[in-house]
Parts: C-alpha cells; structure tokens; sequence
C-alpha cells in the first residue's frame, strides 16, 4: 500500500519547530545545476555565503559551515575547543540540552548537568544566578566551558544568554561560552559578538527556512585560541583547515552546493530592508508567538513554558489537560488535517503538543494551523474554555506588523 502521498491538495502544513517550510523562492534557488566545487565559479559562492552567514549571527569572525545536521556542529564546537576529561557546565532547560549533555559525555567530557528539579527547569529559560552560583565555587577554574542552549526547541523558552555572559564575568571565571542557537538563529533576536558568545551552533532547517543538511560554528578569537591546544580527537570537523581554505571561498572537502545556493538566497531574504532586515525578522517572529499565545489562553490552556520574559518567538509548547494523550490529538490533527505538529519529547511525552511559528509562514497560514489545532481538540473531546482562533484573529487584526506600519506611514 501506498502511504507517502507527496501531492495532497493544497500545501501540506509543515507547522513543527524544524524543519521548517521552505519558501518557493529558496526551492528555486537551489534547483540550479551543481557546480564543480574546486571550479572558478565555486568561490565566489563560497564567499558570498560565508560573508551573508556573518550577517545573520551579527559577528566579524569566522563562521565554520558544515555538511551536517545541527548535532555535527554540537560535537565540532566541543571536539575543537576541549580536551578528553575537560569539565563542562551545561544548563538543563529540556531535550536538546539533555542530547547535547549526552554528545559531551560520549565524547568523554565531565559533564555536570545543572537546572531546576524534575519538569521545572523545562518550563522556564537559564537561571543565569545558578552558573555564576557554580563558576564562584570552582576557584580552581576546571570547568572550561558552559554550554546553554539560546532557544529550547522542545519547550519553547528562549534563554537570556547576553544574562549567562554577565555570570560568567561576574565570577571572574575564564570559561567559553557555548551556545545552541540551531532554532533561535535568524527568527529570535541573537548577537554572538556583542554577547560575548565564544561558539554558537546553528543549523538550517529552522529559522533560515532551508531544508535539513548543513550547520554552522561561529567563532571567537578566544575559541580559536583556544582550538590550538584542543586535544579532542578531530579531522572531518577541524576548524583549522576550514578556515584556512575559506578564506579564498573554498572547502577542504565537498560542500553541500545547492543548500549554499538556498542559503545565499536566505540571507539576502532575511537581510532584506524592503522587510526591516534582521529586525523585521525578529520583530515578525514575536508577533507571530503572541497571536498564537493568546489563542493558547483563550483555549484555557497552558504554555509550557510559564516564564513571561521567555516566551519563544520560534515555538510555542501547548499543554494538554491532564489525561489526554497530545500524541493521539496530533496524530488525529494530521490525519483530517493534512497539518503536522511538534510532539512532545523527553520528559514532556504525551503532555504536550509543540506549534512551530518560523519559516515561510504569515498571519494567515497561522490562522490555519490554530484552526487545525482547534478542530482537533474538539474532535479529541477536549473542552475547551473558549475559541483561540477568534483570539488569534483579533490580536493579528489588532497588531499590524512592524513593516505594513512603515508602509502606512
Ligand atoms: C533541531 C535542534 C537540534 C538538533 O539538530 P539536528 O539538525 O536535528 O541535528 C539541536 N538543538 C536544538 C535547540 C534544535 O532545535
């Protein structure tokens, strides 16, 4: 029997946290001809694209761009930086901190996992107080990096990492800051420069709105420095020969041509004035996150996360009442809906569903997505205290985007 239908009429809606929808115009992008990746075309590309990525992480160092998922560029920010036995600080604020926790320690890091008890910390961004708590105490500086993750992608709370800078300055400790930004780059408001952010990893399929398959180290001079005397094991993931051959726009080894021909075309989308450049961007994105959190409040519902300064602009994590199962109302969603939503993952299993508000999206495709959600719950027997689609409608009706107020104007 056939199951994968590639053709549904109407779009498929894509609405989980990543991978996100991908515009038409960056599809079309990439259907270029792959060229020779050694060839004199090759480097201007390469240049135009590691010059355009700078722009998005907001950094005049280096940006290391992978062949790779996002995890790639996890293990390639430790493995450059560290050495076999090294004390890291990471941060618990939900899945993805706990995968990258677990890369660490495969990769025979002393991790120490801090955070808040049980799904506490998993409802709430960093606590910035409980790492400057942790590097005061270690007076004999073995911790050598703190690594937090920018945007929780399985909760959505979006972290104050500008916060973790300040705490690591303020117990004088000389640790490098790590940071998973995979889904907070290019849709939350992110400065690895003026944060002080020693590594940030990014990837494609989220806020750039390009398909899954390379990721992103940006650099600082201290990372660097600090690569010459790593003593973790690398080749495939070693910044030294990358940055060496990037600099005339060239890859030690095959790059992924077409998603850097999609990637090109995301900068110049997302730098693009005509739409308020970065901060049109970031601006869209928080919009987009409080239209769908007032349609989570009308439903009478729960976010996941309940911290008011960290509310995701990317995603937002809605929380079933107690005794109904969130997969079997997404799984319900998808089936009459053609529309595919976040699960639950980790501790929150089951307790809730995640909508993504990044990529190709507007009011309207959102609007479609809540009525999706809506539909379902009622479908799945969920009462709900009262309609989130009309809440939704008059937020977006009632808040004019940035840009269309520039247009007004
Ligand atoms: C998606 C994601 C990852 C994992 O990236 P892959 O591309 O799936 O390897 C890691 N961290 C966060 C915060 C993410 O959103």
């Amino acid at each position: 029997m056939l199951t994968l239908d590639y053709h549904p009429t109407g779009r498929h809606f894509l609405q989980i946290p990543g991978p996100s929808p991908v515009p038409d115009r960056i599809l079309r992008a990439m259907s270029l001809p792959t060229i020779d990746h050694r060839g004199p075309e090759f480097g201007e590309l390469g240049l135009r694209v590691l010059k355009g990525i700078q722009k998005i992480f907001q950094t005049k160092h280096p940006v290391v761009i992978y062949p790779a998922s996002g995890t790639g560029a996890w293990e390639a920010a430790l493995a450059n930086t560290l050495s076999p036995g090294d004390q890291v600080l990471m941060y618990e604020t939900g899945h993805f901190a706990s995968l990258w926790n677990k890369l660490a320690t495969r990769l025979q890091l002393k991790t120490e996992f801090i955070g808040l008890p049980g799904v506490e910390g998993w409802r709430r961004g960093v606590q910035a107080h409980m790492i400057e708590e942790r590097l005061k105490a270690d007076t004999a500086h073995a911790i050598k990096a703190v690594c937090v993750v920018h945007n929780e992608t399985s909760t959505g709370a979006t972290s104050n990492i500008l916060a973790v800078r300040k705490a690591i300055d303020a117990a004088k400790h000389p640790a490098l800051l790590l940071v998973d930004s995979i889904s907070g780059l290019a849709s939350a408001e992110y400065k690895h420069d003026e944060w002080g952010v020693d590594v940030t990893i990014s990837g494609s399929q989220k806020g750039l709105m390009l398909p899954p398959g390379i990721s992103f180290n940006a650099l600082s001079p201290k990372a660097i420095e600090a690569s010459k005397s790593s003593k973790l094991p690398k080749s495939f993931w070693a910044w030294d020969e990358m940055l060496d051959i990037n600099k005339t726009g060239y890859f030690p080894y095959t790059p992924n041509t077409n998603l850097l021909y999609g990637l090109a075309e995301a900068c110049d989308m997302l730098l693009d004035p005509a739409h308020g450049g970065l901060e049109g961007t970031f601006a869209r994105h928080v919009r987009w996150g409080e239209g769908v959190r007032a349609a989570v409040k009308a439903w009478g519902l729960e976010t996941q996360c309940i911290e008011a300064t960290s509310h995701s602009p990317v995603l937002t994590g809605v929380v079933t009442p107690e005794g109904v199962d969130a997969d079997a109302v997404r799984k319900l969603i998808y089936e009459r809906f053609d529309l595919s939503l976040g699960t639950g993952l980790g501790k929150v299993k089951g307790r809730m569903f995640r909508i993504g508000h990044l990529g190709d999206c507007n009011d309207l495709t959102l609007m479609a997505a809540l009525s999706g959600c809506e539909m379902g719950m009622k479908l799945a027997g969920i009462k709900l205290a009262g309609s989130g689609v009309a809440a939704a409608m008059d937020y977006f009706a009632g808040h004019p985007a940035p840009v269309d107020l520039q247009k007004a104007a």
